[in-house]
């Protein structure tokens, strides 16, 4: 099938729901917190929106969840547009093969992370738009409001602070980059906005909306233009290298899409120039991403014809 009309997303999107009913396997939620280890992982939504913000979606939709690493898209975006290429002078942009909170690859690096979707990487982001801004995890939040016109979006003080109970490992990869210089806020103000961060709760209608501005090459909900075109397509391309943890060639091979995942279950994806996906199922595989979300979307591409490829 082959959609040439935006009205064959929602029997597209039903038809998935279906499929995905029918699989057994799930994967197993994230245990490192008990938020989301309480988790169903029967739980599915998926959402498609046009760059107009037309909106489709299936199943658990609306319900929103944990987003976690999937806000590392956007203050990496907020973060390109305050600084622009300097910031990549402190932050890599290749994929790393290790998992997203490997310290490893840092000490012989020199304290410069490979890519902003690692939490190493996310911590350098989160810090230098922390400074720019006077509030990163603000500035994100107001922009998630904005874009995806749900003005209820907010961070959940009490994953916030089971994640601050249970970083030691995001803590360490803090102070480690502090010591080579890489890190501008005190280690503990850092670690609280990236915290905050991860807590935002959203659903797969509101991040499919929110997304929107890398359909439209950088251009916002409003018609204002956050990134450069030839910065949005740097996104994307991060997005596709770095953005599913360890697994991304696996992913660019099942989906063909710019996609970044969080432990929480959800997975962005960006069609450029004519839709953004969301898609929430809390199983994960041993990488950390959605098993039905990848399935899920490995299939909407196969039905529509609709990737980078
Ligand atoms: N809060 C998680 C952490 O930093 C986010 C992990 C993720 O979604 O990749 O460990």
């Amino acid at each position: 099938m082959t959609t040439t009309s935006s009205l064959a997303f929602q029997p597209v999107l039903e038809r998935i729901a279906e499929e995905i009913e029918r699989t057994p396997g799930r994967g197993r939620p994230a245990d490192y917190i008990p938020a989301l280890a309480a988790c169903d992982p029967r739980r599915f939504g998926m959402a498609v929106a046009e760059p107009d913000g037309t909106v489709y979606g299936v199943g658990d939709w609306r319900e929103p969840f944990s987003t976690q690493s999937l806000t590392k898209v956007f203050t990496l975006a907020l973060g390109l547009a305050r600084e622009g290429d300097e910031l990549w002078e402190h932050v890599g942009r290749e994929p790393s093969g290790n998992p997203f909170n490997s310290l490893v690859q840092l000490e012989y690096e020199g304290g410069i992370p490979r890519n902003p979707f690692i939490n190493a990487g996310a911590l350098v982001v989160t810090d230098r738009l922390h400074t720019r801004s006077g509030d990163a995890s603000q500035e994100l939040l107001e922009f998630l409001r904005a874009e995806s016109a749900n003005p209820g979006l907010d961070f959940d003080e009490e994953i916030a602070a089971s994640e601050a109970a249970h970083g030691h490992r995001n803590a360490a990869l803090a102070h480690f980059m502090a010591s080579y210089g890489n890190i501008d806020n005190e280690v503990q103000v850092l670690l609280d906005q990236y915290f905050r961060q991860c807590s935002l709760t959203a659903s797969c209608a509101d991040l499919a909306l929110a997304t929107g501005f890398l359909a439209r090459h950088g251009v916002r909900a409003d018609g204002a233009r956050l990134l450069t075109r030839s910065q949005a397509k740097q996104v994307n391309a991060v997005m596709l290298t770095c953005g599913t943890y360890d697994a991304a060639g696996e992913f660019a091979y099942r989906v063909g899409l710019p996609g970044k995942s969080g432990v929480g279950g959800g997975i962005i994806a960006v069609v450029p120039g004519r839709c953004t996906l969301c898609v929430w199922s809390p199983g994960l595989d041993e990488h950390g991403n959605s098993v039905a979300g990848v399935a899920a979307l490995d299939r909407f591409t196969t039905l529509t014809g609709l990737s980078v490829f």
